[in-house]
């Protein structure tokens, strides 16, 4: 060991939205945070101003934003009886690798959740009888509450929307409903901070359509920002260009929410934050009786080892590595799928996404106007806001028509079935295809299962010869047959719009397969609850095993909404930090008896 740092209040690993949520809520309170990240110092100005932030080829094609093979992979099988293999490439999961995580680089797609999505097994129960509930778990559904209902987070989903400064219209406003907005959301106590982006051609099309088969067209609400907006820190934003260079860029715009935007501002210039960048922790260390944590062993860019001493250890190190880092601490069991012990890994989810495309003859969608959450949605079909009665599965998903981005490289690929792929007939098929196509996409919630999860590889090994996580997953019947039955949905939505060429891509149709996602919303794997036995976190996102650590993403989630994750990981991680300066300091302890 060569380094050896003062001690710190508080160590956190991993500076994207839920390390950063957590370090400004905690340093504000006064206490003396350290955060260590592995990837490097990013600024909007230097990294990525307006001239430099739209090259698709750097940062959408090749992803260079996004960590380094090189760094680490996670390995993959279907089931238990396979042998896992590395992921070589990036798709289904894209993580983040620089001050502000994948944060930096999301499209800013800014859902709350369904109260139904915090408590799928009460509220199953409730709707369609025990019996119901039952028979689902019997097929290997792991259906279980997340000790936390949607009133709950109301106020922490509310804080983290100020921050972000989202976009968007409510529906629902205390009980109150409007037209405009998602009618079927959850009640919130006001309006979004600013208010929804404009429509691009194709979502005004989309809107009119879905609105005449009477089903409730609303704008997805954004971190893309409508209009200037100075947030609860004092930092300012400014209005989005709709540039349609968002998802997999920074915005050199100042307009997209971000930890560089909103947070990191003011928190850098508080003198009890530090950050270490390019520093990589490797896991925790215990103290001597096993309980508790009393820090992080780190290793530099430069090979130099390190340990870092604190009071309270905070994991937001996104869902794949809190739980990998949770294992390699060995804090917790592992799960067993055989013996359904075990919540290290339990839990594990992905989400069943779908996309139909169609053309229209003549149109003019000037997709080269977008932002990365410019859509429109209709939640008719989400969650549970229409009735399963009679239907082989729960869940739903939000169906959106979307105008994210034009990207000409990307959307070359999105030609008419039959178009010629090369020459002269190539590229007319392509002038007029991008200006024609209609995208919807499909984004579906997901239960978890006794079959998926996950553990360390026995096999393959990171640059520091620690263990790969290893993912066992694939789509269980519920999942299948409720994508199919959503798929179906949204191609009568395009038909009726009056697309020709229209295809389909339901992603559970087959097998999983981590080269052919539309998501990266992976899940699970340290979920919260309020029962310890197929918990790994208590409500407040600390650990059963281990009072002083807190583990804040999507590893925290026990299934998967219809929905994109990051609202909800900021509202948990901002409620898992007020607890932590409100209750845990005075009193160091489990903050729920379990
Ligand atoms: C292209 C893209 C588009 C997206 N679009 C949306 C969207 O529209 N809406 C939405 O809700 N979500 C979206 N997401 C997902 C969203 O970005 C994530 O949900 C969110 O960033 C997760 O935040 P986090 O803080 O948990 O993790 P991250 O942002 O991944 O931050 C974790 C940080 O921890 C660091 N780290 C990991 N391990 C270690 C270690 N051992 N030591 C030190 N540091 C470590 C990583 O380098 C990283 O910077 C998108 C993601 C991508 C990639
Ligand atoms: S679309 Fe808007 S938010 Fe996204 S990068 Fe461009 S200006 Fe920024």
């Amino acid at each position: 060991m060569t380094i050896e740092r003062p001690k710190a209040d508080v160590v956190i690993v991993g500076l994207g939205w839920a390390g950063s949520v957590m370090a400004e809520e905690l340093t504000r309170a006064g206490l003396n945070v350290v955060a260590i990240e592995r990837g490097a110092w990013r600024d909007t100005s230097t990294d990525f101003p307006p001239a430099v932030d739209p090259d698709e080829l750097k940062w959408h094609t090749r992803r260079s934003m996004l960590q380094p093979m090189s760094v680490e992979t996670t390995t993959f099988r279907n089931n238990s009886g396979q042998t896992a293999a590395p992921v070589r490439n990036w798709n289904a999961y894209q993580f983040g690798w620089n001050v502000g995580g994948a944060g930096t680089h999301w499209a800013g797609m800014s859902w709350r959740f369904t109260p139904w999505d915090f408590q799928v097994a009460t509220q199953t129960a409730e709707r369609y009888g025990s019996a119901k509930l039952e028979s689902l778990r019997a097929e290997g559904l792991h259906l279980q509450d997340w000790g936390v209902t949607y009133e709950d987070m109301e106020p922490y989903y509310d804080r983290f929307e100020r921050i972000a400064g989202t976009s968007g219209k409510a529906g629902n406003i205390k009980g109150q409903k409007f037209e405009g907005g998602n009618v079927f959301e959850g009640p919130r106590s006001r309006e979004y901070p600013t208010p929804a982006l404009k429509d691009s051609a194709w979502m005004a099309k989309y809107r009119e359509t879905v609105n005449g088969m009477g089903y409730h067209p609303f704008t997805i609400p954004a971190g893309n920002l409508s209009q200037a907006y100075v947030n609860p820190l004092g930092v300012t934003m400014g209005p989005c260009t709709y540039c349609g260079f968002c998802d997999f860029h920074g915005c050199g715009n100042f307009s997209k929410s971000s930890p560089q935007a909103c947070i990191l501002p003011v928190l850098m210039r508080r003198p009890n934050f530090t950050v270490l960048t390019e520093t990589e922790v490797l896991h925790g260390v215990k103290h001597e009786d096993g309980k508790t944590l009393k820090g992080v062993n780190f290793v530099t860019r430069e090979g130099e080892e390190g340990f870092q001493e604190a009071d309270i250890v905070v994991f937001t190190a996104y869902q794949m590595d809190n739980v990998r880092l949770m294992l390699l601490s060995q804090v917790g069991t592992q799960y067993d799928p055989e013996t359904q012990t075990g919540t290290i890994g339990r839990n594990y989810n992905y989400q069943t996404c779908a996309s139909v495309s169609g053309f229209f003859p003549g149109a003019k969608m000037n997709p080269f106007v977008g932002a990365g959450a410019l859509g429109v949605q209709i939640d008719d079909f989400n969650g549970d806001n229409f009735d399963h009665t009679g239907l082989n599965f729960i869940g739903g998903a939000g169906i959106m028509g979307y105008s994210t981005d034009g990207r000409p490289i990307a959307k070359m690929n999105g030609l008419r079935p039959g178009s010629k792929r090369w020459g002269s007939e190539w590229k007319e098929a392509y002038a007029r295809d991008y200006q024609e196509a209609g995208n919807i996409f499909v984004q579906g919630t997901s239960q978890s299962t006794r079959d998926a999860y996950l553990s360390l590889d026995p096999t393959y090994k990171d640059r520091h010869g620690q263990p790969l996580l290893r993912t066992t997953f694939d789509w269980n019947r519920n999942d299948r047959d409720m994508a199919a039955y959503m798929t179906a949905k949204a191609k009568e939505i395009m038909i009726e719009a009056g697309a020709e060429g229209i295809s389909t891509d339901n992603q559970a149709a087959e097998s999983w397969n981590p080269y052919k996602q539309h998501s990266s919303h992976t899940i699970g794997g340290a979920v919260m609850g309020a029962d310890r036995s197929t918990s790994a976190l208590n409500p407040y996102l600390q650990s059963w095993d281990c009072h002083n650590l807190f583990v804040v993403g999507a590893s925290a989630f026990p299934n998967n909404g219809g929905y994109n994750p990051t609202v909800t990981v900021g509202a948990l991680a901002v409620r898992a930090a007020q607890a932590i300066h409100e209750k845990y300091v005075n009193n160091p302890a489990p903050l729920v008896e379990g």
